[in-house]
């Protein structure tokens, strides 16, 4: 089915690169909301986000303050002028956040995975103009995104935007969600019209990747930036260690590159990122390799086999040299690289034998 949408915002606001959406992952104080909102707007932010109420993978946590934080909003928007916007999960969020007149919701990652909770709200929103943004599914199946995306469509709205905000995996690893830009990148070339925003704080889930990650966004032509700030972050109830204050999101929209979108040819710097995204991965399957390689030591230490087996180190080298090999690697290359591989599993599987937890980690996971 072909989707063709408006603009998901002011068509004047969206010539801007990026277009930014900040605010705290959640309202917490009528003071909090506020002063973060102030000082936001007096950066230059236009669109206000705050959730009011919070999905938490557990029991137990900050909910979010509910319903009460919209009148909260109410005063953003008279204060300061900017439109703000809010997580909605199912119907009664959406009438009351159209009640209170929140200018944009969003829908998070733990709804969007479910086509039950999105047609409820697709429904809710039915008869309305209201722009709605999607966040992907947190697991990585781009048909799930664009399911829900068509739900709401078929709801008869065309003010619809996607969030790129990271896949969930099992695996250790450097971001608290992955970017796998390749899937918003996607989902750009099924629906041209989308605006796709990245949000860079679920992503990384530390301040410290949030400025690579949203020049990662620019430099894939996304259209703006969700991000979480807070007044006092490590004061935050909810994701402190990813919400930046206003001032240091300042300091690094300032410091984005935005480059020409209609030049084709690639230069150096493109490059450069995309070794970097490269040597990540490879980091991280590093890493996903000595946790195996750690688990193996684990199984010959209880059937009392030896760390080292030759025979299989032999054929694991000479297999590795030959796939190599047909793809343009050099023997001397791979081998090299194959025999510190090696050489750290053994370490690592001594280290089981001899009872040593793996770099201070548990061996069984
Ligand atoms: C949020 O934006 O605060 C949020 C809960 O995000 P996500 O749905 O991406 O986890
Ligand atoms: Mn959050």
């Amino acid at each position: 089915m072909e989707i063709r949408l408006g603009p998901v915002i002011m068509p004047e606001t969206l010539s801007e690169r990026p277009v930014v959406i900040a605010g705290p992952c959640s309202a917490e104080s009528e003071e909090q909301v506020l002063q973060t909102a102030k000082e936001l707007s007096e950066i230059g932010v236009k669109i206000f986000r705050a959730g009011i109420w919070k999905p938490r993978t557990k029991p137990g946590g900050f909910e979010g303050v509910g319903s009460k934080g919209l009148s909260w909003l109410k005063k953003v928007k008279a204060e300061t002028g900017m439109l703000v916007s809010t997580e909605v999960a199912n119907r009664e969020h959406v009438f009351e956040a159209l009640k209170a007149g929140i200018d944009i919701l969003w829908i998070g990652a733990r709804t969007s995975v479910n086509p039950f909770a999105v047609q409820e709200i697709a429904d809710a929103l039915k008869g309305t103009d209201v722009p709605v943004l999607v966040k992907n599914p947190v697991n990585p199946d781009i048909e799930l995104w664009i399911g829900a995306i068509q739900r709401l469509y078929n709801a008869g709205l065309r003010r619809i935007g996607a969030i790129h905000r990271g896949f969930s995996s099992y695996d250790r690893k450097l971001y608290r969600n992955l970017p796998l830009w390749h899937i918003p990148i996607e989902l750009k070339r099924r629906i041209p019209d989308i605006c796709i925003f990245c949000d860079p704080s679920h992503i990384g889930g530390r301040r410290e990747l949030i400025s690579p990650l949203a020049q990662q966004a620019m430099d894939l032509n996304m259209n703006g930036l969700f991000v979480e700030s807070h007044v006092r972050p490590e004061e935050a109830l909810s994701d402190a260690a990813q919400q930046l204050t206003p001032d240091a999101l300042e300091c690094i929209i300032g410091h984005l590159v935005i480059r020409d979108t209609n030049q084709t040819t690639e230069n150096l710097v493109d490059l450069r990122r995309e070794i970097d995204r490269i040597d990540s991965s490879i980091l991280e399957l590093f890493a996903k390799r000595m946790r195996i390689s750690g688990e193996i030591g684990v199984y010959k230490k209880e059937h009392e086999m030896p760390v080292l087996q030759s025979s299989r180190y032999d054929e694991v080298l000479k297999d590795r040299i030959r796939t190599g090999k047909a793809l343009d690697l050099s023997d001397e290359f791979i081998s090299t690289v194959f025999r510190d591989i090696h050489q750290e599993s053994v370490r690592l599987q001594l280290s089981v034998m001899n009872g040593e937890a793996m770099n201070g980690r548990t061996m069984l996971l």
